[in-house]
């Protein structure tokens, strides 16, 4: 039973978040503060964290840094400003999704089903795929550039995974996130572009002289071929 940890000061809104997980076969702990929260994160170790931006005690931006500083368990931001999305999943914090208030608990409960999906290990045979001077490893969710580890979230590792299996082929932002998340909610397709600036600025690759990932204007990305 993958355990979940809320942390979010609107008691209500925890409640609710609460019920829906637990009927959906997750367990839950939860924080209404940030500075315990992070604290709980510690003690309990949880397969994912939905982590509100503004707590008390410390905000959610600094819970997130703190948590990726030592590992890679899942994030989802539960935000209530949809402008604070670049920021949220920008390099400086690292979260693997976010929604935006008031969102419907049916909705939060499929994110996390679907960020914890990728972050378990493939049922099929895992496979290495070598492109390029990359090595993407699925089964430890490793990637390497010329035998340099790359950190990356484990949403940017699916996309960079789906383009590099397909070099040449070109992505629509919908099906990219689809790729990451198993389900792609029309409105959030823009979230792709953030993601694909972490992974070019991970990757010391540069929009307008991609050595990885080219920009196919009015379509998508494509990872681009020798
Ligand atoms: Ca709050």
């Amino acid at each position: 039973m993958a355990k979940i940890l809320i942390i979010e000061d609107e008691l209500e809104l925890v409640k609710v978040l609460r019920s829906y997980l637990e009927n959906a076969g997750f367990s839950v702990i939860t924080s209404l503060r940030g500075d315990s929260g992070l604290t709980t994160w510690h003690n309990e170790s949880p397969d994912l964290v939905l982590l509100d931006l503004n707590l008390p005690g410390m905000d959610g931006i600094e819970i997130a840094k703190a948590i990726r500083k030592e590992a890679s368990t899942p994030i989802i931001m539960l935000t209530a400003r949809v402008e604070d999305t670049d920021r949220i999943i920008g390099l400086e914090l690292g979260a693997d999704d976010y929604v935006t208030k008031p969102f419907s608990p049916r909705e939060v409960v499929a994110r996390v089903k679907a960020v914890l999906r990728r972050s378990q290990p493939p049922e099929t045979a895992a496979q290495v795929v070598q492109v390029k001077d990359l090595v993407i490893d699925e089964e430890s969710f490793k990637v390497r550039q010329s035998g340099s580890a790359l950190d990356l979230t484990r949403t940017e590792f699916a996309i960079l995974l789906l383009m590099a299996q397909h070099p040449g082929k070109v992505y629509t932002r919908l099906q990219l996130l689809e790729a990451a998340q198993g389900v792609a909610y029309e409105g959030y397709e823009r979230s792709i572009d953030a993601h694909i600036k972490n992974l070019r600025s991970k990757l010391g690759d540069k929009a307008d002289q991609p050595r990885y990932i080219e920009t196919v204007f009015g379509m998508g990305y494509r990872f681009k071929e020798d």
